[in-house]
């Protein structure tokens, strides 16, 4: 076959799509503007200790899941080495004093969250059945042949996840419990659609796991093995034109001004950028102007917190904690308030660790509180943006020090990124996590597909299908098989 595909990019969803090409016999090139390859997946070491960027726990790794499957398929499996979190509390909401564990498995969860809210057992049954039940209607997470692609149910596209909830449950502190962890989805109350709140909570309430050593090792493996496979993965290589002729895309051409012949281009970029690249007929005015017009879901300010040795024991549970009970408000935060909201979790350096040499604390930011440094650059942004990013940081650190105490006084050095960190690092638009918002009230709008108006050009990644190491992995199979067939890879995945 020897088809030669271009990849721009190598998050995940660029580096996985790379890979079950190369593996069917296509010749991939990935080309990836930074240093480090993985997008979100990258690292970085300070004083000889490792922080994760964006991806810190995943879910559904346990024997027969999803994810296991999936990482089986792509070779990453005995490699990446994981680190269970506590099956009785992977996550810990924090409300306004008192804390709220999820368990994993349904029967669990249930029952630890009925103890504190027993009249509300049959609705949290309810619940976690209607969670299920999206999961599992998605062929692709439940590894189905699907003969249309259109899996989603369109009740579950329309509803939002904050109508569902407040329909199901009666007592409104639980309400406000069972979206504690929304800072995985960014969700934002009556627009964030049930599907992504059931995918996620449906994936770590499986099982959730750290990744031992950092999630850089994902990507490390996957460039490995799209390279034993033939393929050709280049960091350093900023795409700075999608090129085309009046009838297809032809390749790519690097900002250094070399050119490359393809016979596919797949874009991991935000579609923002993707367009940025294209100067085609091919393209109409009018996508050209509805991806203007996509709103982005909100970014965040990250304290990378280094312990002094041995100071405070290692926790297998991440806390999400709110000072008021209005969880779905705190990405609309008020800046003289911020942030009465983080999320804290230990990194995990090895299986058998008993203290904690490294944590995130990670709140939301919109990027219009650095709007103002944007075109300068990492590192050179100024005596200002430093003495922004450290007021913040400390402010951050008092709060989870409230919450836990002894932990500020446990700082050993700490780093901080913002919503330009993001944007530099990725090239997501106004730095956010998860790329396009999804809104149930316009469920068109936020829906961008893998295939384009340039016939041989496609698309790949967080914005492509959904979000997280699930989402992106999945809109890959779906992007890999326009050249494949899904049904193909899915026989693959399975073995048969
Ligand atoms: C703070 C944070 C925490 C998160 N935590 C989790 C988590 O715990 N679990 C989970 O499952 N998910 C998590 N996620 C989400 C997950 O990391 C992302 O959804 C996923 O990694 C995005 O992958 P992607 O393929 O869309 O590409 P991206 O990671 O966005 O990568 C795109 C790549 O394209 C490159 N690029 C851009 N422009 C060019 C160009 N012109 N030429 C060449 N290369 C270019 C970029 O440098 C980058 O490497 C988190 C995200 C964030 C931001």
């Amino acid at each position: 076959m020897d088809k030669h595909v271009i990849i721009i990019g190598s998050g995940l969803g660029g580096l996985t799509c790379a890979y079950i090409l190369a593996k069917n016999g296509y010749r991939v090139t990935v080309l990836e503007k930074n240093a480090q390859f993985g997008g979100c997946l990258q690292n970085f070491t300070r004083r000889g200790v490792k922080f994760e960027t964006g991806m810190h726990y995943v879910g559904s790794l346990g024997e027969g899941e999803v994810l296991r499957a999936f990482f089986n398929y792509l070779s990453l499996l005995p490699a990446v080495e994981t680190r269970a979190l506590d099956r009785m509390a992977y996550d810990v909401i924090s409300i306004a004093g008192e804390r709220f564990p999820f368990a994993n498995g349904e029967e669990n969860f249930v029952e630890t969250l009925a103890r504190r809210f027993p009249a509300e057992r049959q609705r949290l049954r309810d619940y976690v059945r209607a969670i299920a039940g999206v999961a599992n209607a998605s062929p692709l997470h439940s590894l189905r042949p699907a003969d249309e692609m259109a899996f989603l149910d369109p009740a579950h596209v329309r509803r939002s996840a904050s109508e569902v909830i407040e329909s199901t449950i009666g007592d409104p502190l639980l309400r406000e419990v069972l979206a504690g962890n929304l800072p995985l989805y960014a969700g934002v109350r009556g627009k964030t659609p049930f599907y992504i709140h059931a995918f996620v909570n449906h994936f770590y309430n499986e099982s959730a796991y750290r990744v031992v050593g950092g999630s850089d090792v994902i990507a490390r493996l996957l460039v490995d093995s799209i390279r034993a496979m033939g393929g050709v993965a280049r960091a350093r290589a900023r795409v700075a034109a999608i090129d085309c002729d009046d009838a297809r895309a032809t390749g790519v051409t690097l900002d250094d001004g070399e050119r490359l012949r393809g016979d596919y281009v797949i874009s991991n970029l935000h579609p923002a950028r993707s367009l940025e690249l294209l100067d085609t007929r091919l393209i109409r005015p009018a996508y050209r102007s509805r991806v203007a017009g996509l709103k982005n879901s909100v970014s965040n300010f990250t304290v990378y917190i280094h312990f002094k040795k041995d100071a405070i024991p290692y926790v297998d549970s991440n806390l999400y904690h709110y000072d008021r009970p209005d969880v779905w408000g705190a990405g609309q935060y008020d800046p003289a308030c911020w942030s009465g909201s983080f999320l804290y979790m230990h990194l995990c350096s090895s299986v058998d660790q008993r203290h904690a040499d490294a944590a995130i604390l990670m709140t939301y930011m919109r990027f219009e509180e650095v709007a103002r440094w944007q075109g300068t650059r990492v590192g050179r942004r100024g005596d200002e943006y430093e003495e922004f990013k450290r007021q913040k940081a400390e402010q951050l650190l008092a709060a989870l020090d409230r919450q836990e105490p002894g932990t500020r006084a446990a700082v050993e050095h700490y780093y901080t990124s913002t919503p330009l960190t993001y944007l530099d690092y990725t090239g997501t638009e106004e730095g956010a996590m998860y790329g396009i918002l999804r809104d149930c009230t316009e469920p068109a709008q936020g829906v961008i597909s893998q295939r384009t108006r340039v016939p041989n050009l496609f698309q790949v990644g967080q914005n492509i299908n959904s979000h997280g190491i699930l989402g992106v992995i999945i809109g890959a199979i779906i992007t890999a098989g326009e050249l494949l067939n899904v049904n193909a890879i899915i026989r693959q995945i399975k073995g048969n």
